[in-house]
């Protein structure tokens, strides 16, 4: 029996905090979305991430805290980031490409780590280590694989392009075989170092067609599996509402230098709602994000429009065929 996709709307009173804590990392994928000249190159002292972690501290709600690069476990306090993030009461993730710098694993825990990621993007060497970097796959497999010997909650990152949506239903063999527990499929944005190879002619993005023949199969084989899958709805169906989180969901996206951003489409642009200046977080004046989320158009998303028209297809009467959801609204598939 396949498995019937919800789409996990924006839940109110829910917070997600993505704390860029460094943006230095190991690898140079070939479609990192970290951006230095906007993101900045600095790695936050222990006393910033204490501060700026209680900036986000919202009693009453339930709050996460994503520990991001770069590579998050290449920062020496990382850690000690970890421990004041569930002293002031946060559930944390920590997105890692694998390599778990720092002794990870033994220096901290799974009961401080409530989700430990791993980014890979392909079922073996020859489809992943092509984007990530030669050697990736091994190192990246044997850390999963002590990551769960010594308990901790291993989810997986699985981000879908031209190059390696044909080899996904090949990942749940090898889920299973490692025990993580939650799959998340991501699709490509055109940021970052994607940007600039699709702008040489390098075809990143896969057709809507492709997606919605691929996508929802391999999730739905994933949960009958045992794994819990997540990714993102992208196309809306005729009788579903638009919603831009921007507007309904609380999310930042916290970069190195100071800058807050709500929309992470957005990121490649000064255009960020907050700054975080002496450890206080601002709105910022002027023309930001928030100006963007406002504007209500046929395509959906605003950004998406703006920064990926290509995606977005039309019919003879100039119609958008999809509407295109905001690409924080995800679809879940419990395992069975
Ligand atoms: S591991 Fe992450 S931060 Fe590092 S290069 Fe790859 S995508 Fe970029
Ligand atoms: S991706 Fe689009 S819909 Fe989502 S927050 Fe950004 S502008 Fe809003």
């Amino acid at each position: 029996m396949i498995s019937k996709a919800k789409t996990v709307g924006f839940q109110s009173g829910e917070r997600n905090i993505f704390f860029h804590i460094l943006t230095a990392c190991n690898l140079s994928c070939r479609h990192c979305y970290i951006n230095k000249e906007q993101h900045g190159t600095e790695t936050l002292s222990r006393e910033t991430m204490e501060k700026w972690l209680e900036l986000f501290v919202a009693p009453g709600k339930k709050s996460n805290v994503i520990f991001l690069g770069g590579e998050p476990t290449m920062h020496p306090d990382l850690v000690h980031g970890i421990s004041k993030a569930k002293e002031l009461g946060f559930d944390v993730t920590v997105d890692s490409n694998g390599y778990l710098f720092h002794n990870l694993l033994e220096t901290s825990s799974p009961e401080q780590i409530d989700f430990l990621s791993f980014s890979l993007d392909g079922p073996d060497s020859l489809v992943n280590d092509p984007i990530r970097g030669e050697g990736v796959y091994d190192i990246c497999t044997t850390n999963m694989r002590k990551a769960v010997a010594a308990g901790y909650n291993v989810s997986v990152i699985y981000t879908v392009s031209n190059l390696n949506i044909k080899h996904l239903h090949r990942m749940i063999p090898l889920l299973t075989d490692i025990g993580v527990k939650r799959f998340f499929i991501q699709v490509i944005g055109l940021r970052g170092n994607s940007a600039a190879e699709s702008a040489d002619g390098t075809e990143w993005q896969v057709s809507p067609e492709e997606w919605l023949a691929t996508v929802p199969k391999v999730a739905a084989d994933a949960a009958e599996a045992g794994i819990h899958v997540t990714f993102p709805k992208v196309f809306l169906e005729e009788n579903e509402t638009f919603e831009c989180a921007g507007i309904v969901a609380e999310n930042f996206f916290v970069f190195p230098n100071g800058r807050v951003y709500r929309c992470p489409l957005c990121e490649d642009h000064p255009v960020h709602a907050f700054t975080i200046n002496d450890n206080k977080l601002i709105a910022n004046d002027g023309l930001t994000e928030d100006n963007f989320f406002q504007l209500d158009i046929a395509e959906g998303c605003v950004m998406n429009k703006l920064l990926q028209p290509d995606t977005i297809a039309y019919d003879k009467l100039g119609k958008p065929v999809h509407r295109i959801s905001c690409c924080l609204l995800k679809q879940e598939l419990l395992p069975e």
